[in-house]
């Protein structure tokens, strides 16, 4: 999702970026290309045309136009302009009413709604501790009702008994019965879907929420849909009072369009992403993080969520008393790649890094791969305990032993030793800096925006986060 729209945009960006000055005939051209890579995007027309006509208007300002580096402000307003467009900031689920919390799930036929009711149920067990019925009033498709009480066992959910023959109406009625009765804190509707958007449909529709009264009307919404998704939100939008989208298949390779206007044209905030067919693949979706990918400044905050996600608990507490100390030997960073390894090797990482698209690039060339990661672990394990533990006693001499025994040359010694050097340099710098707390500080400032297409690896990097070296993605550009 968002590849080839980021690829144009950093394009415009890296002309911007390269010229001292900036003439308002140079901003109108850029804000051309701008147009067009949103267009093929497949964002809404009227979108597009507000988005342009608002950016034009900020950049051409005379600030802009003298400051000393107005390429780069001009990308700080364009990045800006599209936070705004995807909603500015993530928005939550409205739980905070008297239990049970009724969240209604509404959209076409096949577009997640009975994936979502699970996910979702799952997360609010999970993470919020949650007690959640599902219930499924979908009387239109035979086995929808068994397919949501399949997944109740899989996610250890609840789910409300399935009578033969009841209405959607009814069941809604005995669901929020239950859920009262059995003290449950959230209760969840899967409705039925159509095909298309018809009468039956929305009458359905609407009389299940006069009878749930939901505090959440989510309308889900196929991402791959285009142009289309923003039909069916603005037709469901008409009937009844939605209070967010869930987008599916964000994992796909759509265009992204649907992601871009669906915020502009229903008023209504993204509440959250499917990122997959499993269970766990639903993410919170946040504008800011969301605007980063898409004008390749990646995703920091997602890839420190994911790596405390995967990073063992019992590791990372070691590394993280070692760090305090300012300790960081070449046992630590043979743990670090093998964390790597878990989150989904490098092309997993690369896309969530700033800078990314070079990195991606050199992957798709086939110049990095995943063996690197392989190639570096054997490299440190054909190092001696000593040697790992002060890597300062590796002489020339050594180093061909080791390269010896790792089958690779001299080179590659050179080049994890450099790696360990830069991030225990970044360690030291981290542990100036406050430790983890100042980290928090620093990545907080890098997530706010305003980062300039700067690189992860310089100031510290992650490593506090404990999963990528600092100084990594200088060694991918190597
Ligand atoms: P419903 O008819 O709206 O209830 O749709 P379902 O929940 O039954 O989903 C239809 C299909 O889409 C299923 O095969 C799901 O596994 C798949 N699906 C749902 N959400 C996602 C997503 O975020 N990514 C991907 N790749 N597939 C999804
Ligand atoms: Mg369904």
């Amino acid at each position: 999702m968002f590849d080839s729209l980021s690829d144009r945009l950093s394009g415009v960006f890296d002309k911007l970026r390269g010229r001292g000055a900036l003439t308002e005939l140079d901003v109108r051209a850029a804000m051309r290309e701008v147009r067009i890579a949103l267009l093929e995007a497949d964002v809404a027309l009227s979108v597009v045309k507000t988005f342009i006509d608002q950016v034009t208007d900020r950049a051409i300002g005379h600030e802009v136009i003298r400051s000393v580096t107005p390429g780069q402000q001009v990308v700080k307003i364009v990045s800006d302009a599209l936070v705004e467009m995807l909603g500015s900031d993530a928005v939550d689920l409205n739980l905070g009413v008297t239990p049970p919390a009724v969240i209604m799930l509404v959209g076409l036929q096949g577009s997640g709604k009975t994936t979502t009711t699970a996910k979702l149920a799952k997360r609010l067990t999970e993470k919020h501790g949650k007690k959640v019925l599902m219930a499924s009033l979908d009387v239109q498709r035979p086995a929808a009702q068994e397919q949501l009480r399949i997944l109740g066992e899989q996610t250890g959910v609840a789910t409300l008994p399935v009578i033969a023959g009841q209405l959607p109406v009814e069941i809604a009625k005995r669901a929020r019965t239950t859920a009262r009765l059995q003290g449950f804190d959230v209760l969840m509707l899967d409705t039925a879907g159509r095909l298309h958007v018809d009468d039956a449909l929305m009458g359905e529709m609407q009389a299940v929420a006069r009878e749930g009264a939901p505090d959440e009307i989510l309308l889900v919404v196929d991402a791959l849909t285009g142009q289309d998704a923003v039909n069916v939100a603005t037709a469901f939008g008409g009937q009844v009072a939605l209070t967010g989208i869930v987008l599916t298949r964000m994992d796909g390779d759509a265009r992204g369009g649907a992601a871009l206007s669906m915020r502009s044209v229903t008023g209504k905030p993204i509440k959250f992403a499917g990122t997959g067919e499993k269970l766990d693949a639903l993410e919170a979706f946040d504008p800011q993080r969301v605007a980063g990918r898409i004008l390749g400044m990646g995703d920091v905050v997602g890839l420190v969520e994911r790596a405390s996600e995967v990073f063992e608990a019992e590791a990372g507490e070691k590394m993280a008393a070692k760090m305090a100390k300012g300790q960081f030997d070449m046992e630590d960073l043979r743990t670090q790649l093998g964390q790597m390894k878990k989150m989904g090797g490098l092309g997993a990482l690369a896309s969530m890094i700033p800078g990314v698209a070079k990195a991606k690039a050199a992957m798709a060339n086939g110049a990095i791969d995943d063996r690197i990661l392989g190639r570096m672990e054997a490299v440190i394990c054909s190092m001696t305990p000593k040697e790992r533990a002060k890597p300062d006693i590796i002489t020339a001499k050594r180093r061909i032993r080791i390269a010896k025994g790792a089958g690779t040359t001299v080179q590659e010694v050179n080049k994890v030793l450099k790696m360990h050097q830069e991030m225990e340099g970044a360690m030291k710098k981290l542990r100036k800096m406050g430790g983890m707390k100042g980290m928090a500080a620093m990545l907080g400032k890098m997530g706010g925006g305003g980062m300039g297409g700067g690189g992860l690896g310089g100031g510290g990097g992650m490593g506090a986060g404990g999963m990528m070296p600092p100084g990594f993605d200088k060694f991918l550009k190597r």
